[in-house]
């Protein structure tokens, strides 16, 4: 009685994120995974599972926007988009401000988090009671396998760290499986973690790995989201037709950046373009770890 309540997550021997909070106001175990809400009085309401920042009110915008339109304005029209993870709704609230979209499958293995997210996140998972929208709860790898080929213009995954239930979706057979139910002009666009952190930088050379037999086109690009370990984050997009910049045009991207539902915090035309120029320490991550047998 009378302490201060405080979350904390540490990506590292105690390196991590801190905040005082106002209000725990859920807190469960769904069978797969704990899912908690509280409140921060900087961060706003933030969404946990087993402890760790899966989204803020304060930032999630960044994340959402960068997972999503890179990808979506590489295509001039795109229509058919599958999601899978992204149970809080904020990479398809992202998907639907697309006029051109009519399809949308969002394939989440826990739906508890999507129930979670409509109780507290509201208006991140708005777009989950669009028509255009079906809900899939099962496991992303085993859903793509069972889907139909070309049928996608773009894939997004929207997936927790690669261990545990979020393994399968980091995996070549996995990939293959994007690449083969993605139309032959679509997009892949995934969260690839991040190149500071001590376990998981290698993400990004194994996506790098994993991806280049599949498809023409393989970019990462990168965004500051504060409240994930480290703060910095990447994100791999991958074509077999498009490249992330010589088919982009930013004059076609601004024009349609206004014919948008709702207005975009971050992404711009040419914030896209800067965000695929890599720091040094990231293109060597890279070209490293392309350079060793794949484990
Ligand atoms: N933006 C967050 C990040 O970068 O860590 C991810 C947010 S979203 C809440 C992650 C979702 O992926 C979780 O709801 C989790 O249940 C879901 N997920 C994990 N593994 C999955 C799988 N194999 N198939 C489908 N969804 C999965």
């Amino acid at each position: 009685v009378g302490g201060e309540l405080r979350f904390s997550e540490f990506f590292s021997h105690g390196a991590g994120l801190t905040t005082s909070l106002d209000a725990l106001l859920h807190c469960e175990h769904s069978g797969i995974q704990h899912i908690c809400v509280v409140q921060s009085p900087v961060f706003g309401r933030m969404l946990l599972l087993d402890g760790m920042v899966m989204l803020t009110e304060w930032d999630e915008f960044i994340y959402h926007e960068m997972l999503v339109h890179p990808a979506l304005f590489l295509l001039p029209f795109p229509r058919k988009v599958l999601v899978i993870g992204g149970g809080d709704g904020g990479t398809v609230r992202e998907v639907l401000r697309h006029p051109s979209i009519e399809h949308v499958d969002l394939v989440e293995i826990d739906p508890r988090v999507i129930a979670v997210a409509q109780s507290y996140f509201p208006t991140v998972a708005a777009g989950f009671s669009d028509p255009r929208v079906h809900l899939h709860h099962a496991d992303g790898a085993e859903f793509v396998r069972s889907a139909p080929s070309g049928f996608y213009d773009a894939v997004f995954v929207d997936s927790t760290d690669p261990t545990g239930i979020a393994e399968s979706l980091f995996g070549e057979a996995f990939y293959s499986e994007c690449q083969r139910v993605l139309h032959a002009t679509g997009v892949l666009a995934l969260q690839s973690e991040s190149p500071l952190h001590p376990v998981y930088c290698q993400t990004l050379p194994r996506v790098h790995r994993l991806l280049r037999p599949l498809f023409r086109h393989v970019a990462s690009y990168l965004a500051s989201i504060p409240t994930y370990p480290t703060g910095m984050w990447s994100f791999t997009l991958a074509s077999r037709h498009y490249h992330p910049l010589e088919d982009f045009s930013p004059t076609d991207a601004q024009q349609r950046i206004e014919r948008l539902s709702g207005k975009l915090r971050y992404y711009t035309a040419e914030l896209h373009r800067a965000a695929f120029a890599l720091p040094g320490f990231v293109q060597e991550l890279i070209s490293e770890g392309l350079a060793q047998p794949a484990p």
